[in-house]
């Protein structure tokens, strides 16, 4: 073999190994689906932005045996913390939606709209809509979406960012 050999085997091999380092985070990754019929505990964090400025959920009205705040259902709530905390039983996905969150904590949401702020109406004079993203990746899913299992919000984080 020649040098000119030598040195395409090792480009090779650097590409090789440069794509199983790229891959790797997806690899880690796997996203656990709720569990049906059984105790879950569940975290995501939303952040809320409209028109470039950050909103917190509302404040918990309710408080739990332990004094502790919450805002919400014992299944589906909050405590002042921006975290979609899903605790309990579900019977269907469906239970967990983040539609069925935002109504549990008595705000409106829907692919169109967030606090009021809907698709056409406008940030600095120019008509804006609501985008969503799910740990960076846009998502169309809204009302839909299902969170994943995780206990640790940070690796969930719900962008809702309605501008222009
Ligand atoms: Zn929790």
């Amino acid at each position: 073999m020649g040098l000119k050999d030598n040195i395409s085997i090792i480009f090779l091999i650097c590409i090789f190994v440069a794509s199983l380092l790229l891959l790797k985070p997806d690899g880690l990754n796997v996203q656990k689906e709720l569990q049906i019929g059984v105790p879950i505990h569940t975290h995501a964090l939303l952040n809320i932005t409209i028109c470039g400025q950050h909103f917190d959920l509302p404040k918990a009205t309710q408080f739990e045996d332990n004094g502790e705040p919450f805002r919400g259902t014992a299944l589906l709530h909050t405590h002042d913390d921006n975290i979609i905390h899903i605790e309990g039983i579900i019977s269907n996905k469906e239970e967990a939606s983040l539609g069925a969150f935002f109504d549990a904590i008595k705000v409106k949401f829907d692919k169109d709209q967030i606090f009021g702020s809907k698709n056409g109406h406008t940030c600095k004079g120019k008509p804006a809509m609501l985008n969503m993203f799910v740990n960076g990746k846009q998502s169309q899913e809204f009302r839909n979406y299902v969170p994943f299992a995780t206990e640790s919000p940070s690796e969930q984080v719900i962008n809702l960012i309605f501008d222009i």
